[in-house]
């Protein structure tokens, strides 16, 4: 069964997120790197968030996102900067928004990402 990624791109889970998430592929830019890990946090894959942590500091990761009435809402892309095919850092700003006990909370955030050996990592985030 497939169906619209959970990342809001307007593809399918299958030709999306999953094809990182799964390991089948590497992201090839930052751009599908933050995606894919918008999608671990909907689907609550923290193996998956670790993974693409330059850190990769399980005690930082922010429990509360993780907190079982806590629904993803909608992620939307304001603007990348590098991150391509060819380079090795890359910024993606952000505005993420989920909702705990009816309450919606949006996160605005630019995202530095690094690439090392072929793989893109998260490195940290600037809130706005
Ligand atoms: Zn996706």
């Amino acid at each position: 069964m497939d169906f619209s990624c959970h990342c809001n791109s307007g593809n399918n889970y299958s030709q999306c997120c999953l094809k990182y998430i799964s390991d089948k592929e590497n992201p090839k830019t930052a751009l599908e790197l933050m995606r894919s890990r918008y999608s671990a946090f909907v689907t609550k894959n923290k193996d998956y968030l670790l993974k693409t942590w330059h850190k990769k500091n399980s005690n930082e990761i922010g429990q509360e996102l993780f907190d079982e009435n806590l629904k993803w809402v909608s992620l939307e892309i304001i603007n990348t900067k590098r991150g391509n095919v060819n380079d090795r850092t890359g910024y993606v700003e952000f505005k993420a928004t989920f909702e705990i006990d009816g309450n919606k909370t949006t996160l605005h955030e630019n995202s530095k990402f690094k690439k090392e050996q072929g793989r893109w990592y998260y490195v940290n985030g600037t809130h706005k």
